[in-house]
């Protein structure tokens, strides 16, 4: 089988972005200012920064300080106004988890957090993470409160079951919190799990380790597994100039709060 999660590209990148800029503290001096506002490290800034390999690099995209991208707001605002994470204590299980989330949830305690990557030889991984396999995760059913995974299923060839394992880990009632990256306008997901070639995939897929582009019936696919799906375009909530002061608005999708039924 395909290595199930090869997530790190992104987190790699960010780091890598932030290392190479001028040191820390000379950098923030020189992007103070009131143009944008990062919600997930409450920095303000003249300018969120670009990122992205060559050819696909987004303007206006990375937060300086936390190194937070477009779906990391947005995410960290709809868990803050519409989830019950924060507000009670909760059994979290976070798939492939960014830098900026592990440091927040792995300290909160009201959040028993685990945070599970499937581990690749060569990356490194914040202490206390466990190797996950989405495909096939190590817990018993029923036993979160809350699941998030954020451009992870793109990335297994096997989503169906990925999303099946999502769904009975989770308590009734639970939520599973999915973010994945849609093409603009397609309707039906575009996928060959057969294509292996790193070149073919990125120019079909758009990135090197992804087996498919997700469309709208990726709503679809999560009903399948079971799930009753709120598809929620959380960024549109905002007003065109509060979506570009917060950096949301390229890159952001829709949210797909999914629950178990009861
Ligand atoms: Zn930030």
């Amino acid at each position: 089988m395909l290595a199930a999660l090869r997530h790190r590209t992104n987190e790699w990148l960010i780091q890598r972005a932030l290392t190479l800029m001028s040191p820390r503290r000379k950098r923030l001096e020189g992007m103070k200012g009131d143009e944008v506002f990062c919600p997930c490290c409450t920095g303000s800034f003249v300018a969120f920064l670009p990122f992205g390999v060559a050819g696909r690099r987004r303007a206006h995209a990375l937060c300086p300080q936390c190194g937070s991208l477009e779906r990391h707001r947005l995410m960290w605002l709809f868990i803050q106004q519409r989830t019950s994470m924060l507000k009670r204590k909760e059994k979290v299980l976070h798939v492939a988890p960014e830098r900026f989330f592990f440091d927040r949830f792995s300290k909160d305690p009201q959040i028993d957090y685990t945070a599970g990557d499937k581990f690749d030889p060569g990356y490194s991984y914040p202490a206390g993470t466990i190797d996950l396999d989405i495909t096939r995760i190590q817990f018993p059913d029923r036993s979160f409160d809350t699941v998030i995974c954020s451009h992870v299923l793109e990335h297994v060839p096997d989503d169906a079951l990925a999303m099946r394992e999502l769904l009975r880990v989770l308590k009734p009632g639970g939520h599973a919190i999915i973010q994945v990256p849609l093409k603009d306008g397609l309707e039906r997901t575009d996928e060959d799990i057969t294509i292996t070639d790193p070149k073919e995939r990125e120019r079909r897929f758009g990135q090197h380790d992804h087996v498919r582009y997700y469309g709208l019936d990726v709503k679809d696919r999560l009903a399948a597994a079971g799930f009753t799906v709120e598809v929620v375009p959380f960024a549109e909530q905002y007003p065109a100039a509060e979506q570009f002061r917060m950096g949301l608005v390229t890159g952001g999708g829709a949210i797909y709060f999914c629950q178990r039924p009861a």
